[in-house]
């Protein structure tokens, strides 16, 4: 499925972030930079060990405590088709009222800014924060079109933009979500 906005083709795929060949793959990270579970793991397993020298460098440099909610940094994509990774922390869900929404959308422009800011023409983005940070995927997915929407809207410097779903059911919820935000 793919529409236009202004001239960023936006894509949805259902399947593994890690096969995806944009300029950059956005990872769900969390603050410590260091790899975990899911789309984080999956990243790092398939990108081998200079993305995680890269991140513990960053740590180093930048971020001794962390990298805080609703950031994102950029480093190599390693062994990926991605020739970057850009690291998005994502709030864990506590409800909805601990600014989760703010957070995420945060977490997404951060993304599109460092995105721009290396001069690069694709981006693919996961479902960040609904998996084990356990944010509602119907609440996550309106925050990641709407911010991503709101962001190309204002500047054009994308060719290509890509939400990757893992499920069939994310899919579903994105494809259901698009279709009504932008009046399919
Ligand atoms: P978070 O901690 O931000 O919730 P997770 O990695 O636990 O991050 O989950 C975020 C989303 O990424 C979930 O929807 C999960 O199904 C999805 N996911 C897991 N592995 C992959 C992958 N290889 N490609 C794309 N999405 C993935």
């Amino acid at each position: 499925m793919q529409i236009k906005i202004g001239n960023t083709a936006l894509h949805l795929l259902q399947g593994d972030i890690t096969e995806v060949d944009t300029d950059a793959i956005v990872n769900a990270a969390n603050s410590s930079l260091m790899g975990s579970g899911g789309v984080d793991g999956a990243i790092h397993r398939k990108g081998g060990p200079r993305i995680l020298e890269a991140c513990k460098e960053i740590r180093k440099k930048d971020w001794p405590n962390g990298l805080p909610t609703g950031k994102a940094v950029i480093t190599t994509g390693g062994n990926l088709k991605a020739k970057y990774v850009i690291h998005a922390v994502g709030p864990i869900w506590r409800g909805g009222f601990k600014n989760e929404d703010k957070l995420l959308a945060s977490a997404y422009r951060n993304s599109l800014k460092l995105a721009s800011e290396n001069i690069l023409k694709s981006i693919a983005f996961p479902s960040i924060s609904t998996g084990a940070y356990g944010y509602p995927i119907e609440s996550a997915c309106r925050v990641a079109l709407m911010t991503v929407r709101s962001y190309l809207e204002k500047k054009n410097v994308f060719e290509k933009v890509i939400f990757v779903l893992f499920s069939q059911s994310d899919f579903e919820t994105y494809k259901k979500a698009i279709g009504k935000e932008f009046d399919l």
